[in-house]
């Protein structure tokens, strides 16, 4: 049914997508807190409708906003840029987060010196993006890359609850090392006073998705030009002691073997 090509492109996308640490590490854990949605037996609807603000309009084919594509991408970055407006000023800063549920939670050193008189939160974009490869067309114009990205509008609360914020400070340290929250030593209740986290319930959000071969005009085919794909992905080196870090304490397995 389909070029041999854009079956192996395909199944690149999808081992691709299947060895992505793409669970949510939270499921894996009894909740510490009462805080809503960090159960994964909250309701989480199956697609997000778009609405006027996040349908995809250019290459529309590659909008996606069933929540399942949606997670998947969340659940496998670790940094998004948080895009908010002061006066004016339109701020993207790249902070760590994790999705719980249907929320995505946030450090928000940045946007949280606005949020301190603003108790009805405040108005974000947020964007994760994963590069999956680079495109090379026969044409300069037709370049591209191959990638997976979300996209989420709405406004985002200051959490408050010790609970809440403890239960997202296991979800970023779970999300990037699984066992390692509970290997090192628990934040005190000074440093989660110094830590400013905040919630953005995923209601309106969308996906693109580029993946395949390159698209050249008809014409350019014939050319005498490589053409294809260099798949990109994120490889972990070997671990590096801390010089510091006694040398009779071993490598936990997790550090060891990480792989993505
Ligand atoms: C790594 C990477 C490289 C890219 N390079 C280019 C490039 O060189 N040139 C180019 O034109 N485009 C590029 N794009 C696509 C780009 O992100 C936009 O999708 C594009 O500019 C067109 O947006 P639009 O006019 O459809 O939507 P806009 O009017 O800009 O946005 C409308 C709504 O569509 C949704 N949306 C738009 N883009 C995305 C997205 N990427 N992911 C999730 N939701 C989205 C959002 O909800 C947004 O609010 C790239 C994307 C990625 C991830």
């Amino acid at each position: 049914m389909f070029p041999q090509g854009v079956v192996a492109y395909l199944k690149l996308f999808l081992t691709h997508a299947a060895l992505a640490p793409a669970k949510n590490q939270m499921s894996d854990h009894q909740s510490v807190g009462s805080a809503p949605c960090f159960s994964m037996r909250c309701f989480v609807p199956e697609a997000i409708p778009p609405t006027e603000r996040t349908r995809v309009v250019r290459e529309s084919h590659r909008g996606v906003y069933d929540r399942e594509t949606i997670d998947k991408i969340l659940d496998e970055g670790f940094v998004c840029h948080v895009g908010f407006a002061v006066d004016g000023q339109p701020y993207v800063i790249p902070t760590l987060y994790a999705r719980v549920g249907d929320a995505i939670y946030f450090h928000g050193s940045a946007a949280s010196r606005m949020l301190r008189n603003v108790s009805d939160g405040i108005s974000v974009c947020i964007t994760v993006t994963l590069t999956d490869g680079f495109v090379l067309a026969r044409s300069v114009f037709n370049h591209s890359m191959n990638y997976r990205s979300v996209v989420a509008l709405g406004k985002a609360i200051l959490v408050d609850a010790p609970k809440e914020k403890l239960e997202a400070l296991r979800a970023f340290t779970e999300k990037l090392l699984s066992g390692r929250w509970n290997d090192a030593r628990q934040p005190n209740e000074k440093e989660l006073k110094a830590t400013s986290i905040l919630r953005l319930p995923l209601t309106e959000v969308s996906a693109k998705i580029r993946l395949g071969p390159p698209e050249d005009d008809a014409t350019d085919y014939a050319l005498p030009v490589w053409a294809g794909v260099i798949p990109l992905s994120l490889t972990p080196g070997a671990p590096i002691r801390d010089e510091k870090c006694d040398p009779s304490i071993p490598t936990p397995g997790y550090a060891a073997r990480y792989k993505r």
